[in-house]
């Protein structure tokens, strides 16, 4: 009989952990503690879904870009599978500063520099790539081989196709305890093969080092506003990114706040944001907000994601402000591990991607 894994947390990492298993004969079940209508209070549901390895490296190291880089075609993938397409694009990200924040625009992006080829960093004409950005911006940095994608189209369509391929995803059901081989839910207790932990912050009271780093956002409807790809306003204080999704709708984000506080968007979190898109196009004046999002991205204190493995249980955690851009990769890393370590040889406490 082919094994079964539990899958803790139905967020981006968990649902693509599932994914791969899958694709090995596993048989798996996820267990989710929002109910279906609660689902979009996840994290996974409040990212701006930006595949953006060469823009990350304006605060994240060498490693996040290496493990980005292959990102887009593992996204390319998941989505050829999906039962119908989504919003999902590949043209690149755009980096602007107004002229008094240049000597921190080019602060924030000497990185880029550092890491990009030439065909892959780009100075442009704003007017050529953006026309309605070109009377306040002249110049920018063009990142050609970034992509987003609308995380919020994809995950429901995600979970419902892995349904389809025979994964029990159960909803309403919070785990109150896992270990090796074992989950435990106000029901009872059930035994595995393995059990993986993918809960995001909701593990931070047994997981050494992990903290939450709250981040908000909103969704926009911005009918006078016409920009095709992600926009980032490089500002000393707060960046802010604009992300195109269909239908006229604009995501804007982020903030990036030391805390797993989830009260509600504050004013000032509101003010920096909205004032700031508007600094980049005065259509977003006219613009309804349709969503105030917030969430809490798990992280560890290197700010780096890290998959432990013991026997019957591993975590891959600490996605922290890269789920989506690095979700794909790690849920791969899992599944080539898993075969080059069978689980009942798993008798060692491995730690990899970065210990
Ligand atoms: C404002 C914002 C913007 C972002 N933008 C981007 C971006 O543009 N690009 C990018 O790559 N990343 C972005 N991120 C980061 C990304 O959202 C996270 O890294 C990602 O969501 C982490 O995924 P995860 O599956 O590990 O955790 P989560 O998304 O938090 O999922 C964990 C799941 O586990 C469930 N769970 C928790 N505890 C239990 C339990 N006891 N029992 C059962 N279920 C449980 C939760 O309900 C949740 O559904 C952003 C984050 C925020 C907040």
């Amino acid at each position: 009989m082919s094994k079964h894994a539990a899958i803790v947390g139905a967020g981006i990492m968990g649902l693509l952990t599932a994914r791969e298993l899958i694709s090995l004969g596993w048989r798996v079940t996820v267990y989710e503690k929002y109910s279906e209508m609660e689902y979009r209070n996840s994290t996974s549901f409040a990212a701006g879904g930006m595949l953006a390895p060469f823009s990350e490296l304006e605060s994240a190291d060498e490693l996040i870009f290496k493990l980005g880089l292959s990102s887009i075609d593992l996204w390319r993938e998941i989505c050829d599978e999906l039962p119908s397409p989504i919003f999902f694009k590949t043209n690149g990200t755009l980096f602007l500063s107004h002229q008094r924040d240049k000597p921190h625009f080019e602060n924030a992006t000497r990185r880029i520099f550092q890491y990009g080829k030439e065909s892959e960093v780009q100075w442009v004409k704003v007017s050529d790539l953006e026309p309605e950005l070109g009377d306040s911006f002249e110049q920018g940095l063009y990142l050609p081989k970034e992509g987003h994608i609308d995380n919020r189209q994809l995950i429901p369509l995600l979970a419902s196709r892995l349904e389809g391929e025979g994964v029990r995803i159960l909803y309403g059901e919070s785990v109150l305890d896992l270990r090796p081989y074992v989950v435990e839910t106000a029901k009872g207790s059930l035994l595995y093969d393995i059990v993986i932990d993918c809960r995001g912050i909701g593990a931070v009271e047994d997981t050494a080092d992990l903290r939450g780093v709250r981040g908000e956002a909103f969704l926009i409807h911005a009918p006078e506003v016409n920009i095709q790809r992600p926009v980032r306003l490089m500002h000393p204080r707060y960046a802010v990114y604009i992300v195109p999704r269909a239908n006229d709708h604009y995501y804007i984000g982020a903030t990036s706040i030391e805390s797993a506080s989830e009260s509600p968007v504050t004013i000032r979190s509101s003010l920096e944001l909205l004032s700031a898109a508007y600094s980049v196009h005065k259509g977003f004046g006219e613009a309804s907000i349709v969503e105030i999002l917030h969430g809490i991205r798990p992280a560890f204190r290197n700010n780096a994601p890290k998959i432990s493995f013991e026997a019957g249980l591993v975590s891959i955690n600490g996605l922290y402000r890269h789920g989506f851009l690095l979700s794909p990769v790690l849920a791969r890393a899992f599944k080539n591990f898993l075969q080059d370590f069978p689980v009942e040889h798993g008798d060692q406490i491995f730690s990899f991607i970065r210990g």
